[in-house]
């Protein structure tokens, strides 16, 4: 049976939200490339290890969730501690159904998840696959973003795959402008980009989800899954191929929050477990569908529907 490993790197932040009894709030955990590890652990078979690279402070909060980490199968024996830092955090406002989010993460230990090169190669060292995000990328330094994109680069020269979701957040960064420019770099070391067209046509003004894909692929990009809501998803193969395929109808959207991470994770499973494209997506665009049709990022019991 065949022993593998996946890490993803990125920034999980601690999660407050309104539970509807004034004074309480319910914590919970979540972050792009996190919500993907987690719907990666749960639909790979333990022949798969997923790992997470990030940083967290030495405080009781950082315990908390290196200890949900554990608790979800998830490896944080990458996940280092800094102990002048703690957690990013956010809170989310419920009014009239509608969410809205404040952060505290200009100083989380995350920021500084690049900042040691060999304790990177060590979190790579012996990976099949490492995922991250333009998220991932948006809250380095510039300084650890080349760290990091040298990294991938060497690890994806050495045979490892590199996937990368640009997760376009203008708000993490100086300007639109410096986003794009890495974003591009980014993709230029990853095998497989996961965009999602929505984004994209804001941010890079594409007519539609195969100017995406090309985009990505004259920067570098072997392969691009467009995501593109309830719409086809399009697929760019290693010779420029397209393929369209549809998704499943989603009867009552709840909260798309996860939408794009745990289509991301169905994908990745499923094809590392030996499905086509078509394949892939369709369970993909199933997962992310279940998610989708309930509050919150971490769905228990949309991985629990397979
Ligand atoms: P997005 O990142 O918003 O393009 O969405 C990622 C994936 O989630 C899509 O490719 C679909 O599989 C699924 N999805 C998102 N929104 C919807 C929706 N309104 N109806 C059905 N599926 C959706």
């Amino acid at each position: 049976m065949k022993m593998g490993r996946i890490v993803s790197i990125g920034e999980c932040m601690g999660e407050l939200s309104e539970t509807g009894s004034p004074g309480m709030l319910s914590m919970g955990f979540a972050g792009d490339t996190l919500n993907t590890a987690y719907y990666l652990r749960h639909g790979l078979g333990e022949d798969w290890q997923v790992d997470y690279v990030s940083a967290v402070g030495t405080d009781g909060l950082s315990d908390r969730m290196v200890e949900f980490l554990k608790s979800e199968g998830i490896g944080t024996s990458h996940v280092r501690r800094l102990p002048d830092k703690t957690i990013g955090l956010y809170y989310i406002t419920l009014k009239d159904g509608e969410r809205s989010f404040t952060y505290w993460r200009n100083d989380s230990a995350a920021k500084r998840l690049a900042s040691d090169p060999e304790a990177l190669n060590r979190a790579l060292e012996g990976a099949d696959l490492a995922y991250w995000s333009g998220i991932t990328l948006a809250i380095l330094s510039n300084q650890d973003r080349l760290a990091l994109i040298e990294a991938l680069g060497q690890f994806a020269g050495k045979g490892g795959t590199v996937v990368f979701d640009p997760n376009l957040r203008p708000r993490l960064w100086d300007n639109p402008e410096t986003m794009r420019g890495w974003v591009h770099r980014a993709a230029a070391v990853s095998d497989l980009c996961l965009p999602s067209f929505e984004d994209e046509a804001t941010w890079f003004g594409d007519a539609d989800p195969a100017a995406t894909a090309k985009r990505y692929q004259a920067e570098g990009a072997r392969r691009v899954i467009v995501k593109n809501g309830s719409e086809d998803v399009t697929s760019a193969g290693s010779s420029g191929e397209l393929s369209r395929f549809s998704v499943p109808s989603v009867e009552h959207v709840v909260d798309t929050t996860a939408a794009g991470d745990s289509f991301n994770a169905g994908y990745l499973a499923a094809e590392l477990n030996g499905a086509s494209i078509e394949n892939a997506v369709a369970a993909a665009a199933r997962l992310a569908g279940r998610v989708i049709g309930a509050r919150g990022a971490l769905v228990p019991d949309a991985v629990t529907q397979a």
